[in-house]
């Protein structure tokens, strides 16, 4: 399986080149916190509407959480309205500012017990926030990994699956690159004709391609 995930991402990284995750928004202030605040933001929102939210932070001199932290919950409310769930995100993160703010490197478990952090949110912060190994696992990795390897895995298995070692620069590109393949090829209804992996997936071997 090692082998094979190994090919997929070569496979990617040549159809799509490298993604450079995590996207940078602000000119300024702390990247890591910039990362933080988008984790928490893009739960089910856009990308384009975060950035939207991330540059009017910036343009309030919000560049880091703890700056974040002090803000009143209204006037964040307000600046942050491009995103969904406003009231409860401004909770998240100033609850993360908490855990996160004595400095140390944040573990997984402590994430998990924030309000508002799911499994998704504590992988990102960990591995492009901190740089601590981990595989973030998303609905186009979860729809990726049921056609390419033809059946359903729990989050548990993907991870495991995926991790097919610690190198950051392999976790953060391949997480990118399957989010990527989800956007252009294999999308709600797959375009399989084009994708570059058609000739190893389950779904595509199966006859059932797009
Ligand atoms: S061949 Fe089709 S189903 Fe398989 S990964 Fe590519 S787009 Fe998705």
């Amino acid at each position: 399986m090692r082998a094979e995930v190994e090919r997929v991402f070569f496979k990617l990284l040549c159809r799509f080149g490298l993604q450079r995750w995590w996207p940078k928004v602000w000119r300024g202030g702390s990247f890591r916190d910039e990362v933080v605040i988008g984790a928490v933001l893009t739960q089910g929102t856009r990308w384009e509407n975060v950035v939207i939210a991330l540059k009017n932070l910036e343009r309030a001199g919000i560049t880091d959480l703890k700056a974040f932290f002090v803000q009143p919950d209204g006037l964040l409310y307000e600046l942050l309205r491009p995103t969904v769930y406003v009231r409860r995100k401004v909770k998240t993160l100033k609850e993360l500012h908490r855990v996160l703010g004595g400095g140390l490197p944040p573990r997984r478990e402590s994430l998990l017990k924030v309000y508002g952090v799911g499994e998704e949110t504590a992988d990102v912060i960990l591995l492009y926030a901190y740089g601590i190994p981990t595989f973030v696992v998303d609905n186009y990795t979860r729809r990726w990994v049921k056609r390419f390897f033809g059946r359903d895995m729990g989050d548990g298995e993907i991870r495991e699956t995926l991790f097919v070692n610690d190198d950051l620069l392999y976790l953060k590109e391949m997480h990118a690159l399957i989010d990527e393949l989800g956007k252009v090829y294999c999308r709600g209804k797959p375009n399989c004709s084009r994708c570059p992996l058609k000739g190893e997936c389950a779904h595509f071997r199966s006859g059932s391609g797009g």
